[in-house]
């Protein structure tokens, strides 16, 4: 076997992927989480399962997104052919859907009627919200008093659908800390009700369960690419919060020797403490939230501050499979800044009428940084992991400051 191979292989059957990942849970969740891990298995095994899956891809989320050429902003770069995988284009707008509607339909089987979930910017939110009326069930969405603040419309889009979203008052009232009541409230309720989970992070199974609801992405956007250009991209490219969007796009190309992948992490003001979110920059390996990992961390073990113009990207620590796929050289992790997304994010704007997530924005300034020096046969494959509709107020105060 190659040693690439290997690469498709993780986690183990514990959830590890090399020293990452795991499962750092109280006693009570060890139970759910096997009834859930041992579901799973036999969810993905089942025809039925997986026909009702991708029935409801297609006709309630939209899938497959389009694959496609942006002639306009390659023409601009001067370099190499850039691709979109739209992923902006699906219900709710953007990737998240994909898991969470895979997700809803493994908690209808293990009999949960009760729905609960984080939210940072509100995406997962959403997207929980969504499905949560679709199936008719009961959702709880955890949101820090900031976070909701910062975005009322996602919180009057979860309310429209029947969710009740909860304010999280504790610590800096932001993603960390709605997590950690979320996983209270499984705590207590777990019997009755499933933990949505929004990335690829958290105790095992998330991280691997999470990714595979994404991997349609890859799996899609390698067809696609080989029937259009009858070869294989030679660069892949995705913004990393947790790292959902991105090892959905990534995992089906990870045999592919010559394909190189690079994730985007959020350099918010620049690389000091505090300022940023990007954790492979001097991050330091601990324990966040159920699995181990490169974190943004203090000597004495606390959570740093982070800081990133988009909130979906602003968190401490990074999805295990990352950390491992990082250690073993396979995909490379850079950042940019606040103010590079902001200036990638006009550009797709103005030269393809396209307006990306600010997540997404920092995909798209690595791309801005590096196609120009690529040539004209290279293909870069990008995940335009969301629409920047949510952003648009922000973004303009930035953009457009005489308005
Ligand atoms: C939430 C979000 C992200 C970051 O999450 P990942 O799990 O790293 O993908 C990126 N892009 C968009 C549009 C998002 O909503």
């Amino acid at each position: 076997m190659s040693v690439a191979s290997s690469f498709t292989q993780a986690p183990d059957t514990s959830g590890h992927y090399g020293t990452f990942g795991g499962r750092f849970v109280p006693e009570t969740l060890v139970a759910a989480l096997d009834e859930l891990t041992e579901e799973y298995q036999k969810a993905q095994a089942d025809p039925a399962f997986q026909s009702e899956l991708q029935q409801l891809l297609r006709e309630f989320v939209g899938r497959e997104t389009p694959l496609y050429f942006a002639e306009r902003w390659t023409e601009e770069l001067g370099g190499a052919r850039i691709y979109l995988k739209r992923e902006d284009l699906l219900h709710t707008g953007a990737h998240k859907i994909n898991n969470a509607l895979g997700q809803i339909l493994l908690a209808k089987r293990l009999g949960k009627k009760r729905i609960i979930a984080e939210t940072g910017a509100g995406q997962h939110g959403v997207a929980t919200a969504t499905v949560a009326a679709r199936f008719g069930m009961e959702c709880i969405v955890y949101m820090g008093a900031i976070d909701m603040e910062r975005q009322r419309l996602n919180v009057n889009r979860m309310q429209l659908m029947g969710a009740e979203v909860r304010g999280v008052e504790s610590g800096q009232k932001t993603l960390k800390e709605a997590v950690n009541e979320a996983l209270r409230d499984w705590v207590t309720n777990v019997r009755s009700t499933h933990y949505i989970l929004g990335s690829a992070l958290g105790p095992h199974p998330y991280p691997m369960m999470v990714r595979d609801f994404h991997r349609i992405i890859g799996v899609e956007a390698r067809r696609q690419i080989l029937e259009r250009e009858e070869q294989l991209p030679d660069l892949l490219v995705a913004c990393v919060g947790g790292g959902s969007n991105a090892i959905g796009l990534f995992h089906p190309f990870l045999d592919d020797e010559g394909v190189r992948m690079v994730g985007v992490e959020a350099g918010g003001h620049g690389i000091q403490k505090g300022e940023h979110a990007a954790r492979f920059q001097g991050g330091k390996l601990g324990v966040l939230q159920g699995t181990k990992t490169w974190l943004l961390a203090n000597d004495d073990g606390q959570i740093e501050l982070t800081h990133s113009v988009s909130a979906g990207l602003d968190y401490a620590a990074v999805g295990p499979e990352h950390a491992w796929l990082q250690s073993e050289g396979r995909v490379e992790y850079t950042y940019a800044t606040d103010d590079e997304a902001l200036a990638a994010f006009k550009s797709l704007a103005e030269t393809e009428g396209i307006i990306p997530a600010l997540e997404t924005s920092h995909a798209l300034a690595y791309v801005r940084k590096v196609a120009g020096d690529m040539n004209p046969d290279q293909i870069i494959v990008v995940n335009l992991s969301g629409r920047g509709d949510k952003d648009v107020e922000q973004a303009s105060k930035y953009l457009l400051p005489e308005s």
